[in-house]
C-alpha cells in the first residue's frame, strides 16, 4: 500500500501493546492512519503509542461493557470517529482438556470472544453512520484444533463465525469484516507457550520454522501488513474471508 492510503482514517487497535497489535498500529499510522492503542494497562498503552506518529494510548478491559464503551466514547471524542476496528487483544491459558479449569475456559473466551463482541457492538454504531468501516479480528490457525487449546482453538474458530455474520448485516452499511489467522508469529504469547512446554523460546522457533514450508516463524509485521490490506481500500470488495498468514504451517 502506497503512504498515505490510510489518511484522514480513525483505526481502533485492541491488544495494541502486545507484539502483533504494536506493529499493526505503526503500520497503519505509517499509511496515515491517526491510532488509539488500546490495551488493559494503561501504563504499557500509553508507552506503546508514545512511539508512533499521531497515536495515542487508551486503557480497557476488552472483557468489560462498561470499559469498552466508555473507551470507545473517549476515543471518539479525541479522534471524532472509527473507521477501523483491530480486534487483536487475545490471551492463552493452555491446558489438556482433563487439567482445564473453569477459569482457564472463561477467561479466554471473554478476551476473545465476548471482547470482539464488545468493541464491534460499539463501534459499529459510529461505521453504520457514516455508511463505512473496516473491522478486522485476529483468529489463529489453532481455530482448526490445536492440542492443549480447547478453550483457544474454540474462541478462535468462534470469532470466525463471528466475522461472517458481522460481514452480512454490516455489508449494506459498507463496512467489511475480516479476519486474519496467523501462524506461528514470534512474540510474548509464543514465547510464553515454549516456556509453558518447558522449551527454549529460541529452539521453540528454530524447530517450528523448520515444519513451516517458507522455512521461517512468521513476525508481527508479517501480520500487519496484512491487517493493512484488509483495512484500506485495496480490499473494499473483500468480506467475511479468512486470511492465514502462516508460511504455509497449516497445510
Ligand atoms: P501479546 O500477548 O503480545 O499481545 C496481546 C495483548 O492483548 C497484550 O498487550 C495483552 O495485555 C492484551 N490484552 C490481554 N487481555 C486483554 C484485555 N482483557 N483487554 C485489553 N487488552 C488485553 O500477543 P500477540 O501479539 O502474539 O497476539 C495478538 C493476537 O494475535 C491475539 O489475538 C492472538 O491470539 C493472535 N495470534 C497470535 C499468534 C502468535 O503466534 N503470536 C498466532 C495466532 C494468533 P497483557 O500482556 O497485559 O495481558
Amino acid at each position: 500500500m502506497t503512504p498515505g492510503a490510510l489518511d484522514g482514517r480513525v483505526a481502533v487497535v485492541s491488544g495494541g501493546a502486545g507484539g502483533i497489535g504494536q506493529a499493526t498500529a505503526r503500520r497503519l499510522s505509517a499509511l496515515g492512519a491517526r491510532v488509539a492503542v488500546v490495551d488493559i494497562d494503561p501504563d504499557r498503552a500509553a508507552a506503546a503509542a508514545a512511539q508512533i506518529e499521531g497515536a495515542a494510548g487508551f486503557s480497557a478491559d476488552v472483557t468489560d461493557a462498561r470499559s469498552v464503551s466508555d473507551t470507545v466514547e473517549d476515543v471518539v471524542a479525541a479522534f471524532g470517529t472509527v473507521d477501523v476496528l483491530v480486534n487483536n487483544a487475545g490471551i492463552t491459558r493452555d491446558n489438556l482438556l482433563f487439567r482445564m479449569t473453569d477459569e482457564d475456559w472463561d477467561a479466554v473466551i471473554a478476551v476473545h470472544l465476548r471482547g470482539a463482541f464488545l468493541l464491534s457492538r460499539a463501534v459499529q454504531q459510529h461505521m453504520v453512520a457514516q455508511r463505512s468501516g473496516r473491522i478486522v479480528n485476529l483468529s489463529s490457525i489453532a481455530a482448526g484444533g490445536n492440542r492443549g487449546q480447547a478453550n483457544y482453538s474454540a474462541a478462535k474458530a468462534g470469532l470466525e463465525g463471528f466475522t461472517r455474520t458481522l460481514a452480512i448485516e454490516l455489508g449494506p452499511f459498507g463496512i467489511t469484516a475480516n479476519t486474519i489467522g496467523p501462524g506461528y508469529i514470534s512474540t510474548a504469547m509464543t514465547d510464553a507457550t515454549a516456556v509453558r512446554l518447558g522449551a527454549d523460546p529460541e529452539a521453540y522457533r528454530a524447530q517450528t520454522a523448520e515444519i513451516t514450508p517458507l522455512r521461517r516463524v512468521g513476525t508481527p509485521e508479517d501480520v500487519a501488513a496484512a491487517v493493512a490490506f484488509l483495512a484500506g481500500d485495496d480490499a473494499a470488495f473483500i468480506t467475511g474471508q479468512v486470511l492465514y498468514v502462516d508460511g504455509g504451517l497449516s497445510l
